[in-house]
């Protein structure tokens, strides 16, 4: 028999239903209660309405909101790249190159070493409030170290993704067509039973269009839903790769045209913006406000690596992009919630309607808006993870 508990006395639950709230796309309750039967949301309302329950916690006037959806992390690697942003922060660019000093290390580590790494960033992230995170390979690329990769996250995620097309593998420097054969043919073999998803890196430097197609149509030949990095550091093939090919997720997307923009609003490709990149690598931010206005669904994430964006913190990117992207703080906490779902397509997960995962978040504070009104500060004092209280 599963128990219930109530948690009430909630002065701002964000549940992610208009139907369920105030019509915002919040779905705001002000003095709300949620009930959790089990692994699951039974029941939220306003406090006074709340069923009867085996336990009962006390919000105390604090905010609910869904546990974070982090559909973009790349947690499987060993050592750091310290020196290279010391350099780039002392004026010197930053380029994909920089994945090999990652691809070396990883290589070297072993399972029990990428192990320790991938569950500290993990509990890293779900002190800060995340509950579902996604997470790829992409710094073995070969297809014992890529199943590797993927056979630890698959221990600790369900959302898992094939990343064996991150850069042209060392060894291939000269011969980029056949490490597009190795990813597309062994390497895939070897990596498909343990991922739900397959992504390419499309960028000068990584993979051009025709590459990354050929990558992501293997994939889905295999069973994989293709995911992309897209349009990062320049113009470039990837958003509209994504669109025809019904990518869950267009990742990155800082450099887009009218056209692209125009195709992701006519399509169900979720548009994810990951600031923590373009405050890492000190590069323009992608314009949050065009995307939205045009009416694309837009999911905030980490893009959590040691390379570009080492920050495992949604409060951190829902603050950068508040102040930097121009995205309201309703806006930038529903991209960080309900939009991840969208980018993994996942309706269980991101909103707290009866039926729901109870992966729920206790902020210490009266409103969501204190994600990006208190930058840096430590908010988050509770997290439940499928009904269980974690934090
Ligand atoms: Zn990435």
């Amino acid at each position: 028999m599963s128990s219930s508990t109530v948690i009430t006395n909630i002065a701002t639950l964000v549940t992610n239903d208009p139907s369920l709230g105030d019509t915002s796309p919040l779905g705001l309750i002000r003095d709300a209660a949620v009930v959790i039967d089990g692994d699951r949301v039974a029941w939220t309302g306003e406090s006074r309405k709340a069923p009867a329950t085996d336990n009962r916690v006390d919000a105390a006037g604090r905010t609910v909101l869904p546990g974070f959806v982090d559909s973009h992390s790349h947690l499987v690697f060993a050592g750091d790249r310290t020196e290279e942003f010391n350099a780039r922060m002392s004026g010197r660019g930053y380029t994909a190159g920089g994945i090999r000093t990652t691809v070396a290390a990883t290589r070297a580590a072993s399972d029990a070493e990428l192990g320790r790494t991938l569950t500290r960033y993990l509990g890293e992230a779900l002190r800060q409030g995340t509950t579902t995170m996604e997470t790829k390979s992409g710094y073995g690329l070969t297809a014992a170290d890529e199943a590797r990769a993927l056979r630890l996250a698959a221990a600790h995620t369900d959302e898992v993704t094939y990343l064996g097309a991150h850069i042209v593998a060392p060894e291939f420097a000269d011969d980029p067509a056949a490490y597009v054969a190795l990813v597309t043919g062994e390497m895939l073999d070897a990596c498909a039973p343990h991922a739900r998803w397959i992504d390419v890196f499309c960028e000068k430097g990584a993979f051009d269009g025709d590459q990354a197609r050929a990558v992501l149509t293997a994939g889905r030949a295999k069973g994989l839903h293709p995911r992309i990095h897209a349009n990062q550091l320049s113009h470039g093939p990837g958003v509209q790769l994504a669109v025809e090919l019904d990518a869950a997720s267009a990742d990155h997307c800082t450099h887009l045209t009218d056209a692209d923009v125009d195709a992701l609003a006519h399509s169900r490709t979720v548009a994810t913006l990951l600031p923590g990149a373009e405050f890492s690598t000190r590069a323009e931010w992608p314009d949050a406000r065009r995307l939205l206005d045009a009416g694309v669904t837009v999911a905030l994430s980490t893009d959590c690596n040691p390379g570009s964006s080492f920050t495992s913190s949604v409060p951190f990117c829902i603050a950068l992009a508040v102040r930097d992207m121009c995205m309201t703080p309703d806006e930038a906490v529903w991209s960080a919630t309900a939009g991840g779902a969208a980018a993994l397509r996942r309706t269980d997960i991101g909103r707290l309607t009866p039926g729901a995962y109870a992966d729920l978040t206790l902020l210490d504070a009266p409103s969501h808006v204190h994600l990006a009104y208190r930058p840096g500060v430590p908010l988050v004092s509770g997290v439940w993870r499928r009904g269980e209280r974690v934090v």
